[in-house]
């Protein structure tokens, strides 16, 4: 029997995309993302415990929330939010929905794949009430990143 368990978490982070006519203006979005893990119900009846999924994604939400998230290619902003000791996430990609749910199921999966039971994980994250991308792992698979924006 395989199942899906999710959990939903939120957080605050401003960004911009340098190359975008409005999105290059410094802004902030209230990020929604919803993980979902996939396997087989083991012995206690559960895929994974709700508590240890928090436990999981919970510093990575802490790294993020109120900290502004910038590519270092983008040296002014990089600089100036280094230079004031702002809260900052560095990240070596555009910091698009797409790139962040990538990222994140990738730091998700190595510990989540360590469980025999577990087969599957994906992150969605939802940067407006209407938009969502979506990355996915599957156990022994390559990587797979599907977007669907509205
Ligand atoms: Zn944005």
């Amino acid at each position: 029997m395989s199942v899906k368990v999710s959990k939903e978490f939120r957080w605050e982070m401003g960004h911009r995309l340098p190359y975008h006519d409005t999105c290059r203006n410094l802004h902030g979005h209230s990020y929604r993302m919803v993980v979902e893990v996939e396997g087989a119900v083991d012995d206690t009846g559960m895929i994974l415990d709700f508590g240890e999924l928090s436990t999981l994604v919970k510093p990575i939400v802490e790294r993020l929330d109120h900290s502004f998230m910038v590519d270092p290619s983008d040296e002014s902003l990089s600089r100036f939010l280094c230079e004031n000791g702002l809260k900052t996430t560095l990240v070596p990609f555009y910091s698009t929905a797409e790139n962040i749910a990538d990222w994140i199921v990738g730091q998700l999966e190595v510990s989540l794949f360590a469980r025999e039971h577990i087969t599957g994980v994906s992150v969605s994250v939802f940067e407006t009430v209407h938009s969502c991308a979506s990355a996915s792992r599957r156990k022994g698979v390559e990587p797979k990143l599907s977007c669907k924006a509205e």
